[in-house]
C-alpha cells in the first residue's frame, strides 16, 4: 500500500474534471503529501467502488454527478448541511473507520459570491433556476445569509415545490414554473440547471434581472456559458460562471480531510488564465 494518502473524485462522466489539478495545487501550496485522481464510476458500481477505495487505504472522496445522492445514502454519519441537502460531495474517513458525508457545494458558492466577488446576499431577491442536486446543496448556505426571499423555478415544477417545502423552515422560499416569474425581478439569478452543459438556456423573460443585478452560472467551461452570455446581454453588473465555486468547494473538502485551509485566490486566477 502507498504511504501517500489517497484521495479521488468519483463521477460519470469524469474525464474533464478539474478536481485532480485543483487538489494537487492545494497540496503543493500547503506542503501536504497526498495523491488525488479522477475515477469514472457509474451509479450502479458506486457502492463497490467506494468500498474498494477505502479498503485499499483511501482517506477521502469527492462525489459528483450522478453520485451525490448515493453518497448521501452511503455515509455512516452526515454533517448538518449534508443531512439537509440530501446530497454528499465529500466523504471523509474517520478515525474509527466510519465515513462522514458532507456537502461543501453551498459554502463554495457563497464564498465565491460574497468573498471573491463582493456580491451582497442579505436582503437580496434570489432566483434559483433548477431543482436538482446542486440546488439542494446551495439553499441552506444561501438562507444563512438572510436573503429577502428565494424563488426556485424549474422545468418540472413539482421538483421545485418539493425542494421549497423541504427548506421552508429556514426562511422565505417558494417555487414556480418559468412562465410564472415573467413579471418578477431578482437581484441575483443563479443557474443551477444543467442546461449550460448542452449550450441551452432555461426560458427566461427579458425583465427578470433587476438593475445592478448579478447572474451566476454554477456550470463553467472554457468559453462563457449560454447563461453567462444571457446575463451580459441583460445588463448584469456581474455575470459569472462556477469556476470559483468549484475551487472554493474543493478548498472546503481539503480542509475537512487535512485540517489545513488552502488559499484559493491565486489558484482561481491560475485556472482562469489557463482557459483564456
Ligand atoms: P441535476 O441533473 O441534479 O439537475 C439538473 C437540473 O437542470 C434539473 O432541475 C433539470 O430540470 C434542469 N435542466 C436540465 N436541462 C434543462 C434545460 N434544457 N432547460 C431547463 N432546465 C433544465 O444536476 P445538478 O443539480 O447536479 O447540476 C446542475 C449544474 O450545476 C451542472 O451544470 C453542474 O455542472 C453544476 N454544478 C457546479 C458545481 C461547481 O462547483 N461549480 C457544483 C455542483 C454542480 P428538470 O428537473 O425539469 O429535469
Amino acid at each position: 500500500m502507498s504511504k501517500i494518502d489517497q484521495y479521488a473524485v468519483f463521477g460519470h462522466p469524469i474525464k474533464h474534471s478539474k478536481s485532480p489539478r485543483i487538489h494537487s495545487l492545494f497540496a503543493e501550496q500547503t506542503q501536504q503529501q497526498l495523491s488525488y485522481c479522477a475515477q469514472d464510476v457509474a451509479a450502479d458500481s458506486f457502492t463497490t467502488a467506494v468500498t474498494e477505495f477505502f479498503q485499499q487505504g483511501g482517506k477521502g472522496l469527492n462525489c459528483t454527478v450522478p453520485l451525490k445522492e448515493l453518497a448521501w445514502q452511503h455515509a455512516d454519519s452526515l454533517s448538518d448541511r449534508a443531512q439537509f441537502s440530501k446530497a454528499v460531495n465529500t466523504l471523509a474517513l474517520q478515525a474509527d473507520g466510519t465515513l462522514l458525508g458532507d456537502n461543501t457545494d453551498g459554502l463554495g458558492l457563497v464564498a465565491d459570491l460574497s468573498i471573491n466577488h463582493s456580491i451582497t446576499l442579505s436582503d437580496s431577491r434570489i432566483l434559483i433556476l433548477g431543482a436538482g442536486g446542486a440546488s439542494r446543496g446551495i439553499i441552506a448556505p444561501l438562507m444563512e445569509k438572510s436573503p429577502a426571499h428565494i424563488v426556485i423555478a424549474n422545468r418540472t415544477v413539482e421538483k421545485a415545490i418539493t425542494l421549497s417545502n423541504e427548506f421552508s423552515q429556514l426562511g422565505d422560499i417558494s417555487a414556480c414554473a418559468y412562465d410564472e416569474i415573467k413579471n418578477s425581478e431578482f437581484d441575483l439569478i443563479l443557474n443551477a440547471t444543467s442546461a449550460s452543459l448542452t449550450g441551452e438556456l432555461p426560458p427566461l423573460a427579458d425583465s427578470l434581472l433587476a438593475k445592478n443585478g448579478n447572474c451566476y452560472d454554477l456550470a463553467y467551461g472554457n468559453e462563457p456559458t449560454a447563461f453567462v452570455k444571457w446575463g451580459l446581454a441583460h445588463g448584469a453588473e456581474k455575470s459569472l460562471d462556477g469556476l470559483g465555486m468549484l475551487v472554493e468547494q474543493a478548498a472546503e473538502a481539503f480542509f475537512i480531510w487535512r485540517a489545513v485551509r488552502p488559499e484559493t485566490a491565486d489558484i482561481i486566477t491560475l485556472l482562469n488564465s489557463e482557459r483564456n
